[in-house]
């Protein structure tokens, strides 16, 4: 079996957010998809080592905003590389409040669900919602998530649906500096030991001490 054609699947980029009590929270995904039209309904896969997965189970509610290539792409280390259980991930980040959801604003738009079922697989939750609201945000074309390994060159955490392990052992010829957080490589056209000790990742925003040679 070669899962490799699994990559030929088409996903986006998502922040996923719910409650915990009255607090919002949220986390990254790239499995959601539309199953009908009539009520409009989307499935939302989830793992269950997620702290928003159980914000979902308990609230019956959960919002997607879509990030779009416009995002600023820390977001995705942000609310991907991160627990809420440790951080409160909406308190530096620009958000509305729609049907009672926090939604990111810098991204495509937004779709508020109530869960109306759910199916159990031995990591993963897949959450069936019926959208309650949905809305766009600008005009930028939705970040795929072919566009976030692609061009922004970023890495999936281990508890992504779509996590091939491959990606641990992807031959690099030369070694590269690269984030010890999120698994982004430098490849700008600086030497990295001569960028200003400022420097952050632009995925995660972790400092530039976190970076490795490998
Ligand atoms: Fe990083």
């Amino acid at each position: 079996m070669n899962t490799k054609v699994l990559r030929s699947l088409s996903y986006g980029l998502y922040v996923i957010s719910s409650l915990d009590g009255d607090r919002p929270t949220g986390c990254i995904a790239n499995s959601v998809m539309q199953i009908t039209s009539s009520p409009a309904t989307v499935a939302l896969s989830m793992n269950h080592d997620n702290y928003t997965n159980s914000c979902i189970a308990k609230s019956g509610r959960f919002a997607v905003s879509i990030l779009s290539e416009k995002s600023d792409p820390s977001l995705i280390g942000h609310f991907g590389f991160q627990s809420g259980r440790d951080v409160d991930k909406f308190a530096s980040v620009k958000s509305a409040v729609k049907e009672g959801l926090s939604v990111i604003e810098d991204s495509c738009g937004y779709i508020v669900c109530k869960v109306v079922d759910k199916m159990e697989s031995s990591t993963h939750t897949v959450f069936l919602g019926e959208i309650v609201d949905a809305g766009t945000i600008g005009e930028d074309p939705a970040m795929t998530y072919a566009y976030y390994h692609k061009v922004i060159k970023g890495k999936s955490p281990k508890n992504a649906p779509t996590y091939l392990p491959e990606e641990d052992n992807v031959e690099i010829p030369d070694k590269k500096w690269t984030c010890g957080v999120c698994g982004y490589v430098y490849d700008g056209d600086a030497p990295f030991a001569e960028l200003p000790d400022t420097y952050t990742c632009p995925i995660c925003r972790q400092p530039k001490e976190k970076f490795i040679e490998k």
